[in-house]
């Protein structure tokens, strides 16, 4: 459903994707991961026709996004990562104008809002003003305006930023059930768990550049099982381990606080980049 080719982009010096290659096939959930400033809400937004591409090639369902726009965006739903719902708006009126300006006509846009507020549990919300809606229904409710046109593929930059861990949750299981009811979804993200919990594949973009690319348990699997962080005053150095009886018996040896914990994605992206994720 996606495919990059050498994707470049540079913003006057500043070189923010610096040659991507990339495919993502139909009904994958996909996760880029990486620090501030790696270039993800550059790629997302090259693939969803909001930022112009630098150099390279990018099809979206097989159309080219520079020859033919308009049938690549309309494959795509995007759920930006600020939120830029009309707030003087109604919920049902915020999808109603997203239906529009797809060109979707009027009893089909009633059904579809009617359909999309069920889905996302918001249906007693139908007639409230956006203004009035809590941070993680205003999510919801962007993912629900993505989906209004019936788009292929879904995007979503840093769709759980700024939530509690509560509403970040319920966020996390309405993307699985977008990709299990047959969606392609891509989703950015500088949390560990987020990539960990929802993500069949994982990309980690460190400066403009994919360093490596697997399943999540693969990108883990060559570091070992358990891992130790030792706390040393202000400084903090992660072992890892590959029992947990190897692990406790570092742990015992150190004359500084440490914390012993199964291995995750930050330690893979350590391991590879030399610096943290988040
Ligand atoms: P974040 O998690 O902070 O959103 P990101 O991984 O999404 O980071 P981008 O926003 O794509 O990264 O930025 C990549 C690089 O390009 C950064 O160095 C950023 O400062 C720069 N950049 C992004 N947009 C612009 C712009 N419109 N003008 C100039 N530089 C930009």
């Amino acid at each position: 459903m996606i495919r990059i080719e050498q994707l470049q982009k540079s913003y006057g010096s500043v070189q923010a994707l610096a040659g991507i290659d990339l495919k993502v096939g139909r009904g994958e959930l996909f996760a880029f991961l990486g620090p501030n400033g790696a270039g993800k809400t550059t790629t997302i937004r090259i693939l969803t026709g909001l930022t112009r591409i630098g150099g390279g090639r990018v099809f979206i369902g097989g159309h080219d996004i520079v020859a033919d726009p308009l049938a690549a965006k309309r494959q795509c739903g995007l759920v930006p990562q600020h939120v830029n719902l009309d707030s003087e708006l109604s919920v049902l009126e915020n999808l109603d104008i997203h239906g529009r300006l797809f060109g979707m006509p009027p009893g089909k846009r009633r059904a579809r809002s009617a359909e999309l507020l069920h889905y996302v549990e918001m249906a007693d919300r139908a007639g409230h003003p956006v203004k009035q809606l809590s941070g993680g229904l205003k999510r919801r409710l962007m993912i629900a305006r993505s989906l209004m046109h019936e788009p292929n593929i879904l995007f979503l930059d840093e769709p759980t930023v700024g939530l509690d861990p509560a509403i970040r949750r319920r966020i996390w299981a309405l993307i699985k059930r977008v990709q299990q009811d047959g969606a392609t979804v891509f989703l950015t993200t500088h949390y560990i768990e987020e990539a960990e919990f929802l993500a069949g594949r994982v990309a980690f973009l460190d400066r403009g550049r994919i360093v490596a690319l697997d399943r999540p348990q693969a990108l883990m699997d060559g570091l070992g099982a358990w891992a130790v962080d030792r706390i040393d005053g202000e400084t903090m150095a992660t072992r890892c381990f590959a029992t947990r009886e190897e692990a406790t018996a570092y742990s015992a040896a150190q004359d500084c606080g440490f914390t012993l914990r199964r291995v995750n994605l930050e330690d893979a992206f350590l391991n590879l980049t030399g610096k943290k994720v988040s």
